[in-house]
C-alpha cells in the first residue's frame, strides 16, 4: 500500500445550493450536494487529493473509460443520528472501500488506499453535513467511483484514473412492494465474468432486459445463472432472500459464486437474522424450489436487500408467464423485523454492538 499522509486541499463553494432543495420531496439520484472529493492517479500513485465544488469534469473524447469501460463504483449511505441529530452516521464505509478495491483488481485498475477513501469521505461529509436529511426515511446517498482517464484508443489498461465521491440527499427508493420477473433469456453476467464486482458494464447489460420486463409490468428482474437459467442469483441492485417455513435461503457470493455482488446489506441482514434465531442457508436456490414453495404455502416471505432499498418486500414473482402472488406484506414478520433492526442501527436508535456504524 502507498505510503501517505492524507493531505486534502479544500475549495469551498461560494454559493450553496441547499436552499433550492425541498427535503420533503427528494427523488433518488436527482440532487447532489455542494462539494465532491476528487483524487487523480498518475505516475503510479494517487495524488492531488481535493474537495471542490460539485462540477462537471472535462474529458477528452478518447477518455478510455468511455470506450473500454474501465469504470467502477460504490454506493453507501449516511444518516442523521435520530437520538443526536447533530451527528452523522455512515453505515460500514470501510466495507465499501474494500469492495471498491475488489472491483479495481478485476478491472485492472489501481487500488485506492482505504485511508484516502475514508479521509476523503469524512472531510466531504463534514463539509456537506447540512445535506444529510432529517426527514423520515431519508438519507444522504454516497457515490464513490473510479474511471480510466488516459486519452488513448489503444486496447490496454489505462495508466491514469480519477476517483471521486459525490453525495446527494435521497428519499425512499421503492414506495411499494416489488413485482419481479424470473429472467431466463438475458444475463447480467456469467461465471468468470464481473458479476461480483461493482462494474459499470454490469448495469449497462441489465438495462435492456429490465426495460423489456418493465413493459410487461414488472419492477425488477430476478436474475438466474447464465448457463441453465435454473438458479436464482440476485435482483436489480439487490440481493434476494426467501423464507421457506422458518429457514432463510439466499444464493452464496464469492468465493462460492462469482456472479453475485457481495453486498454489505446482505451480510448485515444475515447476521441480524441469525441473531433473531433464524436458520440461514447460503446455497443455490432454484427457481423450481421457490415456485413450489409459493404454490404449497411454505414460502412465507421474499425480499431484496441493498443500500438503496434497505429491505424491499417482493409482492409477486412472474415465471414463464405465470404470476405468483406472495403472502400479504402485513403477514411478513421476518422482513419487517429485519428492516426495523437494520434501520434502527443505521439511524442510531438501536445500539450498534457490531461496530457497523462510523
Ligand atoms: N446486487 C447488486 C447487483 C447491486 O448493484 C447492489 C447495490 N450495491 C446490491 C446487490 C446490494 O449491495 P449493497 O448492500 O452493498 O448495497
Amino acid at each position: 500500500m502507498q505510503d501517505l499522509a492524507v493531505d486534502i486541499k479544500i475549495t469551498q463553494t461560494e454559493q450553496s445550493r441547499l436552499p433550492q432543495i425541498d427535503f420533503n420531496d427528494i427523488p433518488f439520484g436527482k440532487h447532489y450536494s455542494d462539494h465532491m472529493f476528487v483524487a487523480d492517479y498518475k505516475d503510479g500513485k494517487w495524488q492531488d487529493l481535493r474537495i471542490v465544488p460539485y462540477s462537471d469534469f472535462s474529458l477528452s473524447p478518447t477518455t478510455s473509460a468511455l470506450h473500454y469501460g474501465q469504470a467502477i463504483f460504490e454506493g453507501l449511505k449516511a444518516f442523521r443520528n435520530e437520538k443526536n441529530p447533530k451527528e452523522v452516521l455512515v453505515f460500514r464505509p470501510e466495507d465499501n472501500a474494500l469492495r471498491l478495491n475488489e472491483s479495481a483488481k478485476r478491472m485492472c485498475m489501481p487500488e485506492l488506499p482505504t485511508e484516502i477513501f475514508m479521509q476523503g469521505l469524512h472531510k466531504l461529509l463534514d463539509l456537506d453535513r447540512k445535506w444529510v436529511p432529517d426527514t423520515q426515511g431519508s438519507s444522504l446517498y454516497i457515490r464513490p467511483f473510479m474511471f480510466a482517464t488516459d486519452a488513448f484508443l489503444g486496447m490496454r489498461p489505462s495508466n491514469t484514473y480519477t476517483f471521486a465521491i459525490v453525495t446527494g440527499p435521497a428519499g425512499v427508493y421503492y414506495s411499494k412492494p416489488v413485482n419481479v420477473k424470473v429472467e431466463k433469456e438475458y444475463s447480467r453476467t456469467c461465471a468468470g465474468g464481473t458479476g461480483f464486482a461493482k462494474v459499470a458494464g454490469n448495469y449497462a447489460a441489465s438495462l435492456l432486459p429490465a426495460k423489456l420486463a418493465a413493459e410487461q409490468g414488472y419492477d425488477q428482474l430476478l436474475w438466474t445463472d447464465s448457463s441453465e437459467h435454473k438458479y436464482i442469483e440476485e435482483s436489480g441492485t439487490m440481493n434476494v432472500m426467501f423464507q421457506i417455513n422458518d429457514t432463510i435461503v439466499t444464493a452464496p457470493t464469492v468465493p462460492v459464486e462469482d456472479t453475485i455482488l457481495r453486498s454489505i446489506t446482505r451480510l448485515s441482514v444475515l447476521e441480524i437474522l441469525e441473531g433473531m434465531g433464524l436458520k440461514v442457508e447460503e446455497r443455490r436456490v432454484s427457481v423450481a424450489e421457490i415456485i413450489e414453495a409459493a404454490k404449497n404455502g411454505t414460502l412465507k416471505d421474499a425480499f431484496g436487500t441493498g443500500t438503496a432499498v434497505t429491505i424491499a418486500p417482493i409482492a409477486s414473482i412472474g415465471n414463464d408467464g405465470e404470476k405468483l402472488e406472495l403472502p400479504p406484506v402485513e403477514s411478513r414478520t421476518v422482513s419487517a423485523k429485519v428492516k426495523e433492526t437494520l434501520q434502527g442501527i443505521q439511524r442510531g436508535l438501536i445500539e450498534d454492538t457490531k461496530g457497523w456504524v462510523y
